[in-house]
């Protein structure tokens, strides 16, 4: 694998957008009659499941497939389990969608079940890892990981969302609550915490050290704050977690601090909706609401061929039915118009040179998209660094072919991953 002197001298030209100053309420969007969860299992048609169609399940109640299976989902309202199927995603891979009939309708809702929470990180990831913000407590619990760095992420990583930076004037005193129970519960010595430079906060953050984040895309990705602010340069084919590094948002900490207090789950995840026109809507809405549900309190009108994103505009992921739900990490929904969404093309690269000049950590874009086009994966890593790619999309969006490089990127480490795991 080659190594190449890391990141360039070229500057982003893009900015991150910032929370107003005193932001509204979110639209709080009514609990639908269904809603939908996803499992990141799949079913085994040879094994007697412990859920079945026609289950009643509760507020809280933990749903997973089978008496070893080390992944759950939490039912967000009180009903009956109507569906159990399975789902496929962008590249494939496939895990199982429940369909929960809310019974309770909206006044009525109970209470979530208690859960007996201790102060321990193995008690938190036994309930809490689908909680607003999905705090990353599966891999916390993992004695095979080492963390010693918790920074909690008040900046939002993506252009044109602000739900990080919401969460984060609306809910500082629960930031602060949470990061001290995350240190609590796991005893990592360090947390920080990024904040945009810009972003005005009342108060400080008491112990935990602060990271003033650049308003110029992207800094506020993993791989940059380890750079710019903890002197760590994130290896080719390595993550945070690999260097001791967990990245946690703010919204997820504010979620830990709620179930502490009251010892259930939340289940209302606030998110920032961009619609065709490009106006910004703030939502609240129950995990598991289908997108529709959403863009239909708007009067927002979805035709056939219009693109629904998920994240955003640099990193999101289409997705190809407006009924994918909520899930607790979705912070960014952009809705783009079949007459103005932007060309991809099949041409051919004109060696312009666009890309390797944005790209910030030097990658041979030009040569790597054509290894990658020729599914040459193997290639594309050992002499391309394909696996170098910080996932910023900055060379998709300065392609002067039209080259849906940032896909091609994602596809082709994907790809390596399962060449690698039938090794
Ligand atoms: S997405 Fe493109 S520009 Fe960004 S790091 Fe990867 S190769 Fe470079
Ligand atoms: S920006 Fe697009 S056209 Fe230009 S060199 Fe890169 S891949 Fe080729």
């Amino acid at each position: 694998m080659i190594k190449r002197s890391f990141f360039t001298l070229t500057k982003p030209r893009l900015s991150y957008d910032l929370v107003e100053p005193d932001p509204k309420e979110p639209k709080l969007i009514p609990i639908p009659s269904n809603l939908i969860l996803l499992l990141n299992e799949t079913v085994d048609g040879t094994r007697q499941a412990l859920i079945k169609q026609g289950d009643a399940v509760e507020k809280g109640e933990k749903l997973r497939l089978y008496d070893d299976s080390t992944e759950y989902t939490i039912s967000p309202v009180t009903g009956t389990l109507t569906t159990i199927d399975s789902y496929s995603d962008n590249f494939g891979s496939t895990s199982t969608y429940l369909v929960i009939k809310n019974d309770q309708g909206q006044a009525s809702q109970k209470e979530s079940i208690t859960y007996d929470l201790k102060d321990d990180i193995t008690s938190a990831d036994e309930y809490l890892r689908t909680l607003p913000g999905a705090p990353p407590l599966k891999m916390l619990a993992n004695d095979d990981v080492k963390i010693s760095t918790i920074v909690i992420t008040c900046a939002d990583t993506d252009l044109l969302s602000t739900t990080h930076q919401y969460v984060t004037l609306k809910f500082l005193d629960e930031i602060k609550e949470g990061a001290q129970i995350l240190k609590r519960i796991t005893s990592v010595p360090k947390l920080c915490i990024t904040v945009p430079e810009n972003l005005k906060i009342q108060g400080g953050f008491d112990t935990i050290q602060v990271f003033k984040t650049s308003m110029a895309y992207p800094s506020n990705l993993p791989a940059m704050v380890l750079k710019d602010h903890l002197n760590i340069v994130l290896p080719a084919g390595q993550t945070p977690e690999d260097l001791g590094v967990c990245f946690i948002s703010a919204e997820a900490v504010v979620s830990l601090a709620r179930a502490y207090k009251t010892k259930s789950a939340d289940f209302e995840k606030v998110m920032t909706i961009i619609g065709k026109q490009g106006a910004q809507y703030r939502v609240k809405a129950t995990i598991g609401t289908p997108l529709s549900k959403i863009f239909k309190t708007f009067s927002i009108h979805i035709n056939e061929q219009d693109r629904i994103i998920i994240g955003g505009p640099m990193k999101g992921v289409a997705t190809y039915t407006p009924h994918h739900p909520v899930r607790p990490d979705m912070d960014t929904v952009i809705l783009q118009d079949r007459d103005i969404i932007p060309e991809l093309s099949d041409y051919p690269c004109i060696n312009c040179g666009n890309c390797i000049r944005i790209c910030p950590v030097n990658v041979p874009v030009n040569i790597l998209v054509r290894y990658l086009e020729a599914d040459q994966y193997e290639e594309a890593a050992d002499k391309y660094d394909l696996e170098s790619c910080i996932e910023c999309g900055l060379c998709a969006y300065v392609c002067t072919a039209k080259i849906p490089l940032y896909q091609y990127i994602k596809l082709g480490k994907h790809e390596l991953l399962n060449l690698r795991a039938d090794v």
